[in-house]
């Protein structure tokens, strides 16, 4: 069964697999050629949900996912403390270039601008990781593909004086549906030029309400094909497309022997 990967770019302590999902990203890479494991798009999953592709052309498919959508998904950067660390985008360019192996990725970017200055200024460096200046161009290299992670991850640091912030699970009720998915998917596209096709959920908390009622009705129409939730474990024909399962790298796998076994299990 295909399986979904997700890693952060942005949260680093170190520079070993277990603190840095960079150096994790490149040895699992060298692993999935190994294991002859295709990566294949996160569209090709929710083709087979529509019928237009074989659930059995997946059998040992894997997909790639980043959340945040940080610069570091895109562009090398100093990171402070930790010396030069290499972009996902150029590990996977780099891993091409060694073997061959095609590959490619979605990044689940946060859509307001605003919100994505006041969580860069907060809670990282203030050096404008969170920017959106790459967007476009990733859009037309088509190897990572900009998708919807909401307006704002109604995250803390957009407003701090308000103490239900930080809980996703809140959005239940049709306006701030309408803002978090809608708004979010038409100002994804106005910047990056391709409109979202998956939503993957902030701090993977949904209401009842978004993912059993809003998404299912709505999202088809504006253009999205399914969301992608953090419970562990491997897509089937089975699964709910409004709550696709997803493995997080150093949560659910610290090591690529842990990797290995994970793939192996399905
Ligand atoms: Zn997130």
């Amino acid at each position: 069964m295909p399986t979904i990967l997700t890693y952060h770019s942005q949260i680093l302590s170190g520079d070993d697999y277990a603190r840095n999902d960079h150096v994790a990203l490149a040895a699992d890479l060298r692993l999935l050629t190994d294991c002859a494991r295709p990566v294949v798009p996160l569209s090709f999953v929710l083709d087979a949900f529509d019928g237009l592709r074989n659930w059995s052309s997946l059998t040992h498919a894997v997909v790639l996912t980043f959340d945040d959508g940080a610069v570091l998904d895109w562009r090398d950067i100093d990171y402070p403390g930790l010396g030069p660390q290499r972009s996902f985008a150029n590990l996977m360019r780099d891993h091409i270039e060694q073997t061959g192996t095609p590959l490619c990725a979605s990044s689940f970017a946060i859509a307001s601008r605003r919100a994505r200055e006041e969580m860069d200024r907060l809670s990282l460096f203030g050096r404008g990781w969170l920017s959106d200046d790459w967007w476009s161009e990733a859009t037309r290299e088509q190897m990572i593909a900009i998708e919807s992670h909401g307006l704002d991850h109604d995250h803390p640091d957009v407003d701090p004086t308000d103490p239900k912030r930080g809980n996703f699970a809140r959005i239940d009720d049709p306006q701030s549906c309408a803002l978090q998915i809608d708004r979010a998917s038409h100002d994804i596209e106005r910047i990056s030029g391709r409109r979202p096709q998956a939503f993957a959920y902030p701090y993977g908390q949904a209401s009842d309400y978004l993912r059993r009622h809003y998404l299912p009705s709505r999202g088809p129409q504006i253009g999205l094909r399914g969301a992608v939730s953090t419970e562990p474990g491997a897509v089937g024909p089975g699964s709910d497309r409004w709550w696709l399962p997803r493995y997080v790298c150093n949560r659910d796998w610290c090591s690529t022997a842990e990797l290995r076994r994970l793939l192996e299990s399905h």
